[in-house]
């Protein structure tokens, strides 16, 4: 079956479940009666959630906290343990599990184990990773473990214009990686994980485009998604944005300032269907709020319930829905927008 099919099935298949259905159903109901009314009111569990297992990045990326270690909340490693934990106070609903936040999952040494976790419990999984690790035996654990979608970076064909960006990386790595995942899943006579190569589009590799698509062709990758940068660093930004500007999803204002091309939305499926779990328990709003400033509470410590369903939580949702512009992690979001071309 084409992989893209055969990646839909699996993405549908955890759903099938009535429970988790009948969830679907009502996180549904409730976000788009919200849309209509103004309501922020949430009547199911989510449907996917990101689990971070660590913080720690063996690259210094200049747009990303980790790479930058510039975090002010506490940084560390989930433990399987606690992610079994978390797993189980959300399986009946959620089918869907991003092992990625910030960092690089695959220094959290208890990773595959996670991996095996959300295997076992019938939950789709999917990861983000620099490839740096994927030696041969990690990439057969992987496969082993049952990693569904696995989102290779890859955003330059030189080592200069990969490591301008991933800065202390290498090239050699990435395409060595990549290769092990594919020999492990052919050798172990699976089908995945999905690989597909994620290359950002900078200002330095805008010209790169077409190489990579003649790379990802003969390395046999299953998919080559390629996404517009975001940029934090407002002063900075116009140095890493690509003079394309169709491959941007910035534009400038009449005030000559940065804008996203789509602002303006006043609601965000996100914050019913997807949140995320950061390394030590805290749930947040979205894969946005990196430095977790605006936690609903901690899951491991209470039920999943009366985090999603408490008075923090409902706070957040009604802000939202006054505008995104009331919320800072919400002003630069691309959620309901473009970002891959
Ligand atoms: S940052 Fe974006 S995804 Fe996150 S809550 Fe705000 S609008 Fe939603």
């Amino acid at each position: 079956m084409y992989a893209g099919l055969r990646d839909s099935w699996e993405l549908t298949k955890p759903f099938l479940r009535p429970a988790r259905f009948w969830n679907a159903v009502k996180v549904y109901a409730s976000y788009y009666w919200g849309r209509m009314t103004g309501s922020a009111a949430q009547w199911g569990k989510p449907l996917a959630v990101g689990i971070e297992p660590t913080t720690a990045c063996n690259l210094g990326c200049p747009q990303c906290p980790s790479g930058l270690n510039t975090f002010t909340r506490p940084t560390g490693k989930m433990t399987a343990e606690k992610f079994a934990v978390v797993v189980d106070k959300l399986a009946d609903a959620c089918g869907y599990v991003t092992l990625y936040f910030q960092g690089e999952p695959y220094i959290n040494k208890a990773f595959t184990a996670m991996i095996a976790e959300c295997t076992k419990r019938g939950i789709y999984s999917a990861t983000s990773t620099n490839a740096h690790f994927l030696t041969e035996s990690v990439a057969e654990e992987t496969v082993q473990a049952g990693l569904k979608r696995m989102i290779i970076s890859i955003d330059g064909v030189t080592q200069d214009s990969y490591s301008h960006y991933r800065v202390g990386g290498q090239l050699e790595k990435v395409l060595e990686g990549t290769r092990h995942v594919l020999n492990a899943r052919k050798k172990l006579g699976k089908k995945n994980p999905v690989v597909i190569w994620q290359f950002i589009v900078f200002a330095h590799n805008e010209h790169e485009l077409p190489e990579v698509k003649r790379l990802a062709k003969e390395y046999g990758v299953d998919k080559l998604a390629i996404k517009t940068a975001q940029v934090y660093d407002a002063e900075n930004a116009e140095q890493w944005l690509p003079v394309d500007d169709k491959k941007s999803r910035y534009q400038k204002n009449e005030q000559g300032k940065l804008e996203l091309k789509y602002a303006g939305l006043r609601h965000c499926s996100r914050l019913w269907t997807n949140p995320v779990v950061t390394w030590d328990g805290n749930v947040v709003p979205c894969c946005f709020d990196k430095d977790a400033e605006h936690g609903f509470g901690n899951v491991i410590d209470e039920d999943f319930e009366t985090v999603w369903q408490g008075e923090k939580a409902a706070e957040f949702r009604k802000r939202l829905k006054k505008g995104r512009s009331n919320i800072e992690i919400c002003r630069n979001c691309s959620e309901g927008t473009r970002v891959w071309l």
